[in-house]
């Protein structure tokens, strides 16, 4: 017997519109297209039907996310799956106590199979693909996704395609090699949608990452993925968090925990949702909420560390969730990443990605500021692993000294390297 949420149809948050399932990829997971002939990019969500829903859907064990699966649109037992979720809710003292927050915590979701958050979303996103006769997996990707999605392609059997970019670190581009995937790089973001997206048309392969302009964000099944991290938050906290951070860059991430939130919400598990900020290098969400704007606008780009993130366009459903939840967007700069990431290294023990510490960056921005309840129950979602691109840190990393013959060298290069007076 299925255990997969009962699917209603796919919405459309803007118009309200309800769409049948549809296998034709290139047409669902193109965004609402009454919105789109309006001029706006709107993602389609999977309409679930919550009556019915009881305690039994969120069972404490295993400790992976696919024991939520009463809430996802694929089954456990069609799961593809690495054992992803289940990841620790870690409380950061030190850093509270600096930033004068008294209770801070990250949710660390590098501890996932690729050490990233996108393991949640590709492994709902094959699965479903599997689930519904899907032949090649495909994505266009700078890293993290791309890698997660190679491995769950793997795991299911199936060939993948990676769309990448020439400027993306040789580690991710190792990283999607060994899990077989056939990587190609391409010169710009958009030329490599425009290439996936004939794949799609024409061969009928399944999408893991967003293929039209403007984007519309991640196909919506995938979405589903990311609703698993605010059920952990909650299980694990008690209670519903006051505020959560993102990295932002198409708001899948920002979308999709929103929306298990307001799951729980509906469900009567809290009794309310918690504030949902975004940390985003270019600011396309804030520009939007700054302007008024009723669907974000691309904003101006150029190099970000947090390259993970780093978007000139935000999508409807990001906005849509931190309208909804009274949230905000906070622009984030190179200096400020890695400030983060500095601390949560050596004040916390988590090394995580530039682009993961943007969420932390966001928080001491706002802490700076006084933006911040002082007694707020705050998440950071750290989003990936700080091995995913060790050259960023080796920017503000010292030198490695070389010991001399005796001891003394030792002391001096400790004092010299690391401000260690150790004598
Ligand atoms: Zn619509």
């Amino acid at each position: 017997m299925s255990r997969a949420a009962t699917v209603l149809g796919l919405d459309c948050p803007r118009c309200r519109a309800r769409y049948p399932e549809s296998r034709e990829w290139a047409r669902v997971f193109a965004g609402c297209p009454r919105c789109r002939a309006a001029g706006v990019a709107a993602n389609l969500t999977v309409a679930l039907d919550l009556a019915g829903i009881g305690p039994d859907a969120f069972p404490t064990a295993p400790r992976t996310m696919w024991r939520f699966d009463r809430l996802l649109p694929v089954s456990r037992e069609r799961a593809v799956t690495l054992g992803e979720g289940g990841t620790p809710l870690v409380r950061l003292e030190r850093l509270g106590r600096r930033l004068g927050l008294s209770r801070l915590y990250a949710k660390d979701e590098s501890r996932n199979p690729t050490w990233s958050y996108k393991d949640r979303l590709c492994s709902v996103a094959v699965s479903h693909a599997a689930a519904n006769g899907a032949r090649v997996i495909t994505i266009s990707s700078t890293g993290n996704h791309g890698a997660s999605t190679a491995a769950y392609a793997a795991r299911a059997g199936l060939p993948c395609v990676i769309f990448t970019l020439a400027s993306v670190p040789d580690t991710m581009k190792v990283l999607m090699q060994a899990y077989g995937a056939a990587v190609i790089e391409c010169p710009t973001s958009e030329s490599r949608w425009e290439l996936m997206r004939q794949g799609i048309e024409r061969l009928g392969w399944y999408p893991t990452s967003g293929f039209v302009v403007p984007p519309v964000g991640s196909p919506l099944y995938g979405i589903e993925g990311y609703k698993t991290i605010a059920y952990e938050i909650v299980e694990d906290l008690g209670e519903a968090p006051d505020v959560v951070v993102v990295p932002s860059s198409y708001s899948d991430g920002v979308a999709g925990i929103w929306k298990g939130f307001v799951e729980l919400r509906e469900l009567r598990r809290i009794p309310r949702a918690p504030r949902m900020i975004a940390a985003e290098p270019f600011g396309p969400l804030a520009h939007a909420l700054e302007e008024k704007l009723e669907a974000p606008e691309p904003v101006e780009g150029g190099a970000s560390v947090a390259f993970s993130i780093a978007s000139r366009y935000g999508t409807y459903q990001g906005l849509a969730a931190l309208r909804a939840s009274e949230g905000a967007a906070t622009r984030i700069t190179d200096e400020g990443v890695f400030e983060a990431q500095r601390a949560l290294g050596r004040e916390e023990g988590l090394f995580v990605e530039p682009s993961s510490a943007a969420s932390l960056t966001a928080v001491m921005q706002l802490s700076a500021q006084r933006a911040l309840d002082p007694d707020a129950l705050v998440v950071v979602v750290l989003t990936s692993a700080g091995l995913k691109d060790p050259g960023a840190s080796r920017a503000w990393l010292p030198a490695v000294p070389a010991a001399g013959g005796d001891f003394d060298t030792v002391l001096a290069a400790l004092r010299d390297s690391y401000g260690l007076a150790l004598e």
